[in-house]
């Protein structure tokens, strides 16, 4: 039976609250479900709640944007649980260098012109995880963008006219800080780091050395091809082959729980293979 081991709920950039997420994942008949919001652990109470109710397993996770040699990769941990650890305790200065890079975005959106509000970008967020899809989203109810890809291909996107970077744990932190809170780190989605096959090689080869449980093989982006390349890679490192939709309710629209868009299959040993890697 599938499962999904990528999702957003409205505690960082997704629509949905926690409990609707698992209630999609159950009508997909999955028999797992992870919730993997920014930055923040405050959806898992409520989805592992509603978890419960429908007899699902849930997997508590987060996503990490973390810096590999001066590039950017993103990173889900599993297994973190809200309660605290040294992962978590990294987080709420995730969380800072965010609202502070916010201001910087919208100093420079108001410098071309657009001069959106904290409170109005605010209007947009949930929880404690505010972001650039909620700047997005800011951006369109002022009609200045018709959605969030928009606003992200006019000003947010990564080398755009209002990015701003913002502060970063490195991979090898990330992998340490997640095992010794008894998580697991993933690479997620690794098609959008943009590296040349032995840089590929490399990556996976020097932190698989480093601890790093996985790479996300099963994911909406990734041809069937590449999918099958991955899980060599996984299975030739020793690692988890994983995967997720990336749901993010309609901040992604076309992407489904469990499904994607529509081809997406993870199979439910990917659970057993993260499990293994578990410190
Ligand atoms: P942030 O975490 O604030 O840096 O924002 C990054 C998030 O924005 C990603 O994790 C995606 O959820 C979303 N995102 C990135 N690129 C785009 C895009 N082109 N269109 C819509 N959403 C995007
Ligand atoms: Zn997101
Ligand atoms: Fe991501
Ligand atoms: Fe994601």
């Amino acid at each position: 039976m599938p499962v999904d081991l990528h999702t957003h709920s409205n505690a960082s950039d997704g629509t949905d609250p926690p409990a609707e997420i698992i209630r999609l994942a159950a009508s997909a008949d999955l028999t797992a479900i992870a919730l993997t919001d920014h930055d923040t652990l405050s959806g898992l109470d409520e989805a592992r709640t509603a978890a419960r109710t429908a007899g699902i397993d849930f997997i508590p996770g987060v996503e990490l944007s973390v810096d590999h040699t001066g590039h950017k990769i993103h990173m889900l941990a599993y297994y973190v649980e809200p309660t605290g650890g040294p992962l978590q305790d990294q987080l709420p200065w995730l969380r800072a260098g965010r609202d502070e890079r916010n201001e910087q975005i919208l100093q420079r959106l108001a410098d071309l012109g657009h001069p959106v509000t904290i409170d109005e970008v605010r209007e947009h967020a949930h929880g404690e995880a505010v972001g650039r899809p909620h700047i997005a989203d800011a951006l369109v109810a002022r009609g200045e963008s018709v959605d969030r890809s928009d606003a992200f291909r006019k000003y947010l996107a990564d080398g755009g006219p209002a990015y701003v970077e913002r502060a970063r744990l490195t991979a090898t932190e990330a992998i340490d800080l997640t095992r010794s809170s008894g998580g697991v780190t993933v690479i997620a989605h690794p098609s959008t780091i943009g590296l040349d096959a032995p840089g590929y090689n490399r990556l996976f080869s020097e932190l698989a050395e480093t601890g790093l449980g996985g790479i996300e093989v099963f994911y909406p982006e990734h041809s069937p091809e590449l999918r099958a390349h991955l899980a060599r890679v996984a299975t030739s490192l020793g690692l988890a082959a994983t995967g997720g939709s990336d749901y993010h309710g309609t901040g992604k629209p076309g992407i489904s729980i469990g499904t994607g868009r529509g081809d997406l299959v993870v199979p439910d040993i990917s659970v057993d293979e993260l499990l293994a890697h578990r410190p």
